[in-house]
């Protein structure tokens, strides 16, 4: 498996290292994602990261590992972070910011990175100006998906998950083949409680509040990009494409050599 997929030393920290280094990219790209949930935010990071060699760099993603690991093999502020997450809420920038910095061999990858839920508010966004100036690394840009509030809600309230295969579904725009009913595992289908229409409408609240003032810092600092996320995930990835090309001054094309090559 690939470095890009394991990810051991974001994910573990510390000492940890990759033990498969990612290829040298054609073009390099030091990237932060943007955006509200259920914009598609994972699902571009998927295909940028599949298709420009780029390590995709969650911190959601050392959270979810953490909460896999023994009481004894977590640190203490980890552990504490975990009940943050649990409760809904955000982990407090001290913590997430002791992550980042343990985690500085990531940024410097020669295969560049795709940070994806950092930085989450201006505070956490300012000290990584600084970890990276001290890095003498600069920031390509910041990738900011956007779609109006109510096209959020309704593709988060028309989504609906299997309880047993996970599969995903949505009522219009991918809907089962049996109204209600996993196409996979013949299961009856669920709404997740945070994907009801009140529950999201909340969400988007927090987002705004605490997220959105990020979008005015890095526009500030001439590194936002705004990306309309309306229509297929290929055509975002184009749109994200050419967004990117010309904030370098010229046509990006698609890449032809991907990571598994
Ligand atoms: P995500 O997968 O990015 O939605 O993150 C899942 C959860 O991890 C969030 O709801 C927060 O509790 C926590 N988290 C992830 N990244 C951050 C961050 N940069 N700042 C604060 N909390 C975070």
């Amino acid at each position: 498996m690939s470095a890009q997929k394991v990810r051991i030393a974001w994910i573990q920290g510390g000492a940890a290292k990759c033990e498969i280094l990612p290829p040298l990219p054609s073009r390099l790209f030091r990237l932060v994602l943007l955006g509200a949930p259920g914009v598609g935010k994972g699902t571009q990071a998927e295909l940028l990261c599949e298709r420009l060699g780029t390590c995709h760099l969650s911190t959601g993603d050392i959270f979810r590992a953490a909460k896999c690991l023994a009481e004894g093999e977590r640190s203490p502020a980890l552990g504490a972070a975990l009940g943050y997450m649990r409760r809904g809420d955000l982990v407090p920038d001290q913590t997430v910011l002791d992550l980042i910095r343990e985690r500085t061999g990531c940024i410097r990858c020669r295969g560049g990175f795709l940070l994806d839920g950092f930085p989450r508010t201006v505070a956490q966004a300012e000290a990584f100006a600084k970890i990276m100036e001290q890095e003498q690394i600069p920031l390509d840009a910041v990738l900011n998906y956007d779609l109006p509030i109510e096209k959020v809600v309704a593709r988060l309230s028309g989504r609906r998950t299997c309880p047993n295969c996970k599969a995903v579904f949505h009522v219009t725009a991918l809907p089962p083949r049996v109204e209600g009913v996993c196409d996979h595992c013949g299961t009856k289908l669920q709404q997740r409680e945070d994907d009801r229409p009140e529950a999201v409408r909340v969400r988007m609240e927090v987002y705004e509040k605490s997220t959105k003032p990020l979008t005015d810092f890095y526009q500030q600092r001439g590194l936002l990009l705004t990306i309309e996320a309306e229509g297929t995930p290929e055509e975002i990835y184009q749109r994200t494409l050419t967004a990117l090309g010309s904030a370098r001054g010229g046509k990006l094309r698609h890449p032809s050599r991907t990571n598994a090559d």
